[in-house]
């Protein structure tokens, strides 16, 4: 399978789930996680009509960053120290994940007059290693976060707990959804819920159903990692 057969398998997924939720392809955006991909797969993607990717790491991003001109997504956990060079990257953070982070980015923000676009990450998995606001603290982390005037956050992101069972993922989406919904009810000229960042290659169907319109797409597109 090439890069460009593995997207038009995946338009065709994410369609089907669009219709399913009343939306439409367009309706979801697609992003590519390249992490573990080399720069020629990267560069087919964009070929084939891929417009978004993402890295997680700063290492990774330094090499294809400059390489690639595309809008590019942070999503993986953000080091304080690493803030400066994350700014240059990414056009948005996707995984914002604590008061304290979004603080040091205020900081860097002001200092580079810059306004920051993020995504406030969730946990929803319950998984105590994974980062994000559990659930019950995003709304004073919302609160927090609106008073940052140099941040814009945009929505929120979350990743399912790595679970066989597809209901228990799908029950992870629609935890989602619902403090989506509450945090579109917060009135603040920087808190906009536009984006519901939800759904990887192995669930990004139930997620969409759900109400995702942004999924985070790695391995169904650049293939399994080599080991
Ligand atoms: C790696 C990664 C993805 C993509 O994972 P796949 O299962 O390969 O689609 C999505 N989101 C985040 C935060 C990731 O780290």
């Amino acid at each position: 399978m090439s890069i460009a057969e593995n997207i038009s398998r995946v338009r065709g997924r994410i369609e089907t789930a669009a219709v399913k939720s009343g939306r439409t392809l367009k309706d979801i955006t697609v992003v590519a996680v390249t992490k573990g991909a080399p720069l020629e797969a990267v560069r087919q993607a964009q070929e084939a009509g891929i417009g978004v990717f993402a890295e997680n790491r700063l290492q990774e991003a330094a090499i294809k960053v400059p390489q690639i001109p595309a809008e590019w997504h942070m999503v993986g956990h953000l080091q304080t120290n690493k803030i400066k060079d994350a700014l240059g990257f990414f056009k948005l953070i996707q995984s914002v994940d604590s008061v304290r982070l979004a603080k040091k980015i205020q900081e860097a923000a002001a200092a580079l007059g810059q306004i920051v676009s993020v995504l406030l990450e969730i946990n929803i998995s319950g998984e105590e290693q994974k980062y994000g606001f559990a659930p019950e603290e995003i709304y004073s982390a919302a609160d927090a976060v609106i008073a940052l005037p140099n941040l814009r956050v945009l929505g929120l992101m979350g990743i399912a707990p790595n679970s066989p069972d597809m209901e228990v993922r799908r029950a992870s989406f629609k935890k989602l959804k619902s403090i989506f919904n509450v945090c579109k009810t917060l009135k603040a000229e920087n808190f906009e819920m536009k984006y519901l960042s939800m759904g990887m290659s192995g669930d990004f169907e139930a997620a969409i159903e759900e109400g995702s319109n942004m999924v985070r797409l790695g391995h169904v597109i650049f293939g399994e990692p080599k080991a």
